[in-house]
């Protein structure tokens, strides 16, 4: 998969190749599909894992934001994927902060986790997933360098332009029917640069209830 991601220019730092080839898709999709298809695929709940390439390119647009030490927040951590990936690269000293809001997917990525490598890091808790709505973020382990979001929302919610810190970025999908990857860096000012990277297609950031309703 990742061989095949590079061969493709999809990959192209060495670090963001390593970290998902370290952390096994195969312990992230339910049993049955096709873990390496460069495709999104349904986790229950409405919910999805997003594609190898769009995980690989969101890593790579918060690379330099995921060094050693540097807090990450992962927003609509569905599967657990990209928090476990966070988790690897920004250790030693730093800490992957996942958030989701449907409390099954929550038991299903940290038993996805727990069968990775990333799985000491929730044992010495530099990683952790919680249940709660993202669009307030989680206040607790900020500021982060970090944020992404893994769902879209219809405007960039307030809680997380606060709690990135300055000289931090934030990758999210904004927008309904169309949607950006936005790319947010904050300056040392506090002031914010917000530039379009790409169209995508999310999963609506939501309430459980419209989620389960199927939006
Ligand atoms: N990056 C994840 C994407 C999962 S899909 C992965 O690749 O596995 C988006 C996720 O956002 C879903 O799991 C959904 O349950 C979650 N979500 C949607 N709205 C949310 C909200 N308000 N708060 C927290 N999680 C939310």
């Amino acid at each position: 998969m990742v061989e095949n991601l590079r061969r493709y220019g999809v990959i192209t730092s060495n670090k963001v190749a390593q970290v998902m080839e370290a952390i096994d898709r195969a312990f992230f999709v339910p049993e049955g599909m096709q873990p390496y298809a460069d495709s999104p695929m349904p986790i229950g709940h409405n919910a999805t894992i997003s594609a190898p390439h769009m995980h690989a390119y969101c890593l790579q647009l918060l690379e330099q934001n995921l060094q050693p030490g540097m807090r990450a927040l992962d927003v609509g951590s569905g599967s657990g994927y990209l928090t476990a990936c966070f988790g690897l690269m920004v250790r030693p000293e730093g800490r992957a902060v996942g958030v989701e809001h449907i409390p099954e997917l929550v038991s299903y990525s940290i038993e996805n986790i727990q069968k990775s490598a990333a799985a000491p890091l929730l044992k010495d808790s530099s990683l952790s997933v919680h249940c709660g709505d993202g669009r307030q973020g989680w206040a607790e382990c900020g500021p982060y360098d970090a944020i992404h979001v893994g769902a879209a929302a219809e405007e960039i919610p307030e809680a997380l332009m606060e709690q990135l810190k300055e000289g931090g970025r934030m990758v999210i999908p904004v927008g309904n029917m169309f949607q950006d990857l936005q790319v947010v860096d904050k300056n040392s000012d506090g002031s914010l640069t917000i530039r379009t990277e790409t169209s995508v297609l999310y999963v609506p950031l939501t309430s459980p209830d419209a989620q389960l309703r199927g939006y």
